[in-house]
């Protein structure tokens, strides 16, 4: 099997993806597929070796952050950026960030509620209709 290379896909506006190929034409067009673009409208396909060591991918947030890309807060609906600018840069043990830790809070806090409530729908159901089973 051929060793994974790191390439960064960019599609010269706002979308740029780190893609692990085997080959640099390979790398555009599967990148280009991930941010939504035509070979054709793919603006660079560049080689980056410092991130192989992460290959399959994906490349932690903190490592991308620290070379000065910047992500949405993970946090549905927050629509602050997360970057190295970022104050308080909060990282959740899985790597996604927030642009603060109120913010991690918050999503860690509607994942349980939303956990919960489907938890007790799943007991609703299955105590009005013993037959069936809930799927989650
Ligand atoms: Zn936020």
């Amino acid at each position: 099997m051929k060793r994974l290379k790191a390439y960064q896909v960019s599609d010269g506006d706002d979308m740029t993806v780190i893609r692990y190929a085997t080959s640099s034409a390979a790398a555009r067009r599967e990148g280009g597929n991930e941010i939504g673009c035509e070979w054709d409208g793919v603006d660079s396909c560049v080689r980056k070796p410092e991130y192989d060591q992460y290959a399959p991918g994906p490349v932690p947030a903190q490592a991308l952050i620290e070379a000065g890309w910047r992500f949405e807060c993970r946090r549905h609906g927050c629509g602050n950026w997360a970057n190295r600018d970022t104050e308080e840069l909060t990282l959740s043990t899985a790597g996604d960030p927030y642009c603060c830790e109120a913010c991690m809070a918050r999503h860690f806090a509607r994942q349980r509620a939303n956990a919960a409530a489907g938890a007790a729908l799943q007991e609703l159901v299955e105590a009005k209709l013993p037959s069936c089973q809930v799927a989650m």
